[in-house]
């Protein structure tokens, strides 16, 4: 298969408008950038179209995947039963890095739930999304646009390198601004539960909804043996090795690992604060400590350096769980296996 690449200002191109439609609408595949991260995206009403989807990214048939769409109007083909609660997350956050899950109406196949009876449900707020959906006129299911198992897609670069020839457009916005993948919350519980966090926080939720919300990706955090952790996620080829402690003990750590071996295999991921007083061959600075937004814009990038560099040993330190910490933490995790050095 041969991939057309797209650049912003095409978009505004009838002929591209066309074939974006044509495509979506004949079972094919468009890779297309969000405020989050890259999407690999398909007609959600086709199933033939999504299952190419699993097959392109050699995903588990059991992880359903997101429906992003540009009109409120198509959420109620999708979804029954939008509360309340759910009116004023979307008024406060749509379009925006949240996906909301609700009980599915029978329009939406169960390959893209994985046979459950709920949809997930996002609107993007970048504008290359908005325009590709409107173009295709129809709700896109769209997990994130990389191979299972490896860090999300936030770079042009990244999808070009897992994706090209594998599906019939990418459409390149440079780089995702935030940089995560959205939050997921469902909405089908009696209290709204936090399955996935992201830039949009608890404190943000509760704030609009006046209420305290569940989040369950916490007690995944605490439970590192947690049998519903079945996948890999965001996993570099080396081995990452997650320390926690304070700042100077960190330092002071790998200082000496970097003194007993410094080869240059060996690298480091960690804050600004932190790359000015170590001494090992390879750093990459994700940006100052309290700047969670460039860190998290960061993180996924400066994973897929480590292969790139055919790193074998990674360090990176945790980061407290403030604004957007704690979805950098729970990604932080994913990529160590949920183990943690205490220094
Ligand atoms: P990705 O787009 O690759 O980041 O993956 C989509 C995420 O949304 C995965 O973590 C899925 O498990 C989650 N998800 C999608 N649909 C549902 C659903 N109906 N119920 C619970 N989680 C969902
Ligand atoms: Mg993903």
């Amino acid at each position: 298969m041969k991939t057309t690449i797209y650049q912003a200002e095409d978009l505004l191109k009838p002929n591209t408008i066309k074939h974006l439609k044509e495509v979506i609408q004949t079972g094919g595949l468009v890779v297309f950038p969000t405020e989050t991260v890259y999407g690999i995206g398909a007609n959600a009403y086709n199933p033939d179209a999504a299952h190419k989807i699993y097959q392109v990214k050699g995903r588990p048939q059991d992880n359903p995947l997101i429906v992003h769409i540009d009109h409120l109007h198509q959420l109620n083909e999708l979804a029954q039963a939008i509360s309340q609660d759910a009116h004023r997350l979307i008024q406060a956050f749509w379009p925006g890095p949240l996906t909301l899950i609700f009980d599915k109406t029978d329009k939406v196949p169960d390959t893209i739930t994985s046979h459950l009876n709920t949809v997930a449900v996002r609107m993007p707020s970048n504008p290359l999304a908005q325009m590709f959906i409107h173009a295709t006129e129809t709700p896109i299911c769209a997990p994130s646009a990389n191979i299972s198992g490896k860090p999300s897609s936030t770079l042009f670069e990244h999808v070009k390198m897992d994706l090209y020839n594998k599906v019939d457009i990418i459409i390149d916005g440079g780089k995702s601004t935030i940089g995560l993948e959205s939050t997921v919350l469902d909405m089908t519980t009696p209290t709204p539960t936090i399955l996935r966090p992201g830039s949009i926080t608890k404190a943000m939720i509760e704030n609009i909804l006046q209420k305290p919300i569940d989040d369950l990706s916490e007690m995944i955090h605490e439970s590192p043996k947690s049998p519903g952790m079945k996948y890999t996620h965001y996993k570099p080829q080396g081995d990452i090795i997650l320390i926690d402690g304070a700042i100077e003990n960190v330092i002071k750590y790998l200082n000496k690992q970097l003194k007993k071996n410094n080869n240059d295999d060996i690298a480091v991921i960690c804050a600004h604060e932190v790359s000015e007083q170590i001494h090992a061959k390879q750093v990459f600075d994700l940006g100052a400590l309290n700047d969670t937004e460039t860190i998290a814009s960061n993180l996924f990038i400066a994973l897929r350096a480590m292969d790139d560099m055919n790193i074998k040993t990674i360090y990176i330190h945790t980061f407290s769980k403030d604004h957007l910490g704690s979805a950098i933490m729970n990604r932080l995790l994913k990529a160590a296996g949920y183990r943690i050095l205490s220094v």
